[in-house]
């Protein structure tokens, strides 16, 4: 039936300018995700001027780039529908925009309209993120996982089952891995330690609104006696995350709260373990700070997506950093789980180079 319905824009075969449309009645599309690709000269997924005018709604999975970095561009090609998204997605990506409806992320919910059903959950990834799954009059349905973790340490998951999709959009951006994650976590602390304990400094660049806020949870939860640190810029962001604490386990809210309580005012020179809110590193206090620090005796370890020219693949280049993946997204072995425990017909995994077809 229904498989033309879906026009992929980007994000599929690619790391980056996530972009799926569906339409939902002729010619009137209902868009998930509008991100860039900032590693590319056009950033921008590929959309004309009909289709932005002819979008009369847009999903917003997350606040990262590479799944919100294009709504300007959207609105600029014509772009006149309503914009969905978790409040925290709208503030953290700092979208301002006349037409938009906070969908609230307290667990699995439902936006209804006389075409159409969305039923929404949070999806383990970063603060506010959500999984869709769409629902058409005449029974068509479409699942988009946005970016996704079945198995978070801190974040919040609905986890999607018993789902039944005609065609269904998977995160697996970690597609060479086939670890579960808490393998993963458990490969980073002992790698962590083994650095340590040669009296290593190890500095950890990360992202604003993702994986930092995991890590200092497990670096604080594993590594007592060290001195862990953040610099100012986390430390803003996470005051800004923790005005709406949803996107946090129950369980774990408190035990986050307190570990970040009781190192957000120690001094980063004095530290063993860094946290740094600069993925690339390419601030150019942070570079100062690292240079002093890889003097002394440091390592940096690098858990994101490499960008060519940057500060840290420099680093690399010299031996003075290492890069290990941590798990914020599905694995190869977490798509097949979220595919096995649903019914999809048919099953495209995104967010990664590999262009599979599954069902
Ligand atoms: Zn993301
Ligand atoms: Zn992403």
């Amino acid at each position: 039936m229904h498989m033309n319905s879906l026009k992929i824009k980007g994000g599929y075969g690619e790391h980056g300018r996530s972009c799926f449309m569906i339409e939902y009645v002729a010619k009137r599309y209902i868009m998930f995700d509008c991100g860039i690709m900032d590693t590319d000269p056009f950033p921008f997924p590929n959309i004309n001027e009909d289709e932005a005018r002819n979008t009369d709604f847009l999903f917003l999975s997350h606040a990262h780039k590479d799944h919100c970095g294009a709504v300007d561009h959207l609105v600029a090609k014509g772009f006149d529908g309503t914009i969905l998204a978790t409040k925290q997605t709208l503030e953290l990506a700092d979208i301002h925009y006349k037409k938009t409806i906070n969908l609230k992320a307290t667990g699995i919910g439902m936006y209804k309209q006389p075409f159409f059903a969305v039923t929404f959950g949070r999806s383990g990834h970063s603060p506010g993120s959500l999984w869709f799954l769409l629902t058409l009059n005449d029974g068509y349905k479409f699942f988009y996982s946005g970016d996704f973790q079945i198995d978070p340490l801190l974040y919040a998951c609905d986890i999607p089952k018993d789902i039944t999709a005609d065609v269904a959009i998977i995160d697996m951006a970690h597609d060479q891995l086939m670890q579960r994650a808490e393998e993963m976590r458990n490969d980073i602390l002992a790698m962590i330690k083994r650095y340590l304990t040669q009296g290593f400094k190890v500095i950890m660049p990360v992202q604003l609104y993702g994986r930092g806020n995991e890590l200092l949870y497990l670096l604080a939860n594993n590594f007592a006696k060290e001195k862990i640190a953040i610099d100012k810029r986390m430390m803003i962001a996470i005051e800004k995350m923790l005005k709406d604490q949803n996107w946090m386990q129950k369980d774990h809210r408190q035990e986050f709260i307190q570990s970040y309580e009781a190192i957000k005012n120690n001094d980063i020179r004095r530290a063993d373990l860094i946290l740094l809110a600069d993925t690339h590193l390419e601030k150019a206090d942070n570079q100062l700070l690292v240079e002093q620090l890889l003097r002394e005796k440091a390592i940096i370890i690098a858990s994101g997506r490499k960008k060519e020219g940057s500060f840290v693949c420099q680093m690399l280049e010299e031996n003075k950093a290492i890069r290990i993946c941590y798990p914020h997204h599905s694995s190869r072995a977490d798509a097949l789980t979220l595919y096995d425990i649903n019914n999809f017909k048919i099953t495209l995994p995104f967010h990664s180079e590999i262009k599979e077809v599954w069902g």
